[in-house]
């Protein structure tokens, strides 16, 4: 049996209420000291309400309790006991799943507590995280602008390049077909003089005249100075 204010085990003497609740010695004398309510059920006590039991009673008091009475009696006072005996077991059930909820529950608040916190925590991390996507997006689209724009201007500079090649090549070619002008004409002038020594004497001397002078022909000069052009 416990006493139904501090729940502790109650050996020997306790005082048992007209309500039907049972008080250990220390707690019945702190109610009679205070309001003398009950801790159950409120109802007010008093010294005449209360009545001092032995629930470890000795053989003496079981042989000798009961001596005497009536056996209608007897049963009914056995009866009032031992349903005065299931409403504590009762009670006790009671108080315990009362203590078991409120551990639970006290887990559960700690629990909810912590999940509150750790689901802040990763709402935070998501939100640093969505917001880090964010600026790489950002980052990307700016690259990928800046390459389209390097492709474009990759683009143009290849156009020139063979623009450029283009030219190059023209002019390679002018350069040579200058060069095979400008050594052509020179052969045949000495081709054209030796020719003319023998077909026209009287301009020998003339063209003998011009070679030793060191004047050439206007077409080579000519000839000489698109060579010194290209050449620089
Ligand atoms: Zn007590
Ligand atoms: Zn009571």
């Amino acid at each position: 049996m416990r006493c139904n204010a501090c729940w502790r085990e109650v050996e020997g003497r306790a005082i048992s209420t007209t309500c039907g609740h049972l008080l250990c010695t220390d707690d019945a004398n702190k109610i009679l000291s205070n309001d003398g309510a009950c801790p159950i059920c409120d109802q007010v006590l008093s010294k005449s309400l209360m009545k001092p039991v032995d629930v470890n009673p000795n053989d003496e008091w079981v042989n000798m309790a009961m001596a005497g009475v009536s056996p209608q009696i007897l049963m009914k006072s056995a009866y009032r006991s031992v349903m005065f005996y299931m409403g504590q077991k009762e009670l006790e059930i009671q108080f315990k799943m009362n203590k078991i909820v409120a551990q639970c529950r006290q887990k559960c608040e700690t629990m909810q507590e912590k999940f509150t916190e750790k689901l802040e925590q990763v709402h935070t991390a998501y939100q640093k995280m969505a917001k880090k996507c964010q600026m790489m997006q950002q980052e990307i689209e700016s690259i990928t602008k800046d390459n389209q724009e390097l492709q474009e201007k990759f683009a143009e500079k290849s156009r020139q390049k063979r623009k450029l090649d283009e030219m190059y090549d023209q002019l390679r070619n002018e350069y040579d077909s200058v060069k095979r002008f400008a050594i052509q004409p020179a052969n045949n002038f000495y081709a054209r003089n030796e020719h003319d020594l023998f077909s026209n004497p009287p301009n020998i001397m003339d063209d003998r005249e011009m070679g030793r002078k060191g004047n050439p022909s206007l077409s080579t000069v000519r000839a000489q100075r698109i060579l010194l052009f290209y050449c620089h």
